[in-house]
Formats: structure tokens, sequence, C-alpha cells
């Protein structure tokens, strides 16, 4: 999706590619200050072993794959997320952080499928890194599919 958009964070305009370098969807809408990462993969219970976890955590990885069994369908592997609301800084030696979201309760970000997809969203369950607010308490994200032209 980077070398396709020449950028770090997809906007309103922007097209989603897929790893044949197709756009599958376009971002119509977006209300929050555009912040959505495209550079840290997926979670899964070996991140959070190397946070300090000694047991299984509930993992980004994992919801993708049960969601697909779900609907009989298998992924081969967890794809390149984009992760909306995520705030990765980048800094100017190249170093990242794991940043407070700036989005604020309520945004929504418009999606249009260009052709048929899967899309799974995972609210990420993540609660050892400042990513989804500065407590750590992951909440809940919503999504509707509208169907046709809106
Ligand atoms: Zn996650």
């Amino acid at each position: 999706m980077r070398p396709t958009l020449g950028k770090l964070w997809p906007g309103k305009g922007d097209a989603l590619i897929t790893n044949r370098r197709r756009p599958i969807a376009i971002i119509e809408e977006d209300t929050s200050p555009g912040r959505h990462d495209t550079l840290i993969a997926a979670c899964d219970d070996y991140r959070y072993g190397l946070l300090g976890c000694r047991d299984y955590h509930d993992n980004c990885t994992d919801n993708l794959h049960a969601a697909m069994r779900r609907i009989g369908l298998e992924a081969p592997e967890c794809p390149s997320p984009l992760n909306l609301w995520m705030n990765i800084p980048v800094a100017a030696d190249g170093s990242t952080s794991w940043g407070e979201p700036l989005s604020k309760p309520g945004d929504h970000v418009v999606l249009r499928a260009l052709m048929d997809c899967v899309v799974a969203m995972s609210a990420c369950p993540q609660d050892m890194l400042p990513i989804n607010g500065a407590d750590c308490q992951p909440t809940e994200a919503h999504y509707r599919i509208l169907h046709g032209p809106r």
C-alpha cells in the first residue's frame, strides 16, 4: 500500500491496495485527524509475550482467523493491516513510538469496496501500550456494511 500511496498515513480519497497491487477499496470519508497506521503488524500472542504477558492474550491475528473460520474461509496468513486510528509517530531519525490515538469517540471512516472482498475488523485488545489511549483500555469499534450507491 505504501509504495502506491507514497506516504505512511492513508486519508480521504486514497485507495487501499491488495497484495497484487490492485485497488480494493477507497477511503471516502474520515472524520478523524487521519492518523491511521500502515507500519505495524497485527498484534498476536507472541507480541504480548514479548511485552511480558505470561498467559494467552486476545489479539487481532487470532480474531481474524476466528472470524474467517466463522464464514467458512481460511486466511493463509495475517495480512498487513490498515490500523484505523492507530497513531504511530515517526521521528525525523526514523524511530517510531506508540502514540495515543488522535481520534475522538464518534469519529468514523467510510471505505467503499472497489471489488468483491472480505473485510475483517478487530477492535485491537492491546492493553499494554497506549495505542488505545493513555489508560491502555481498548474500546469498542463498530462497523456497518452498506450496499449500493450512497
Ligand atoms: Zn491488535
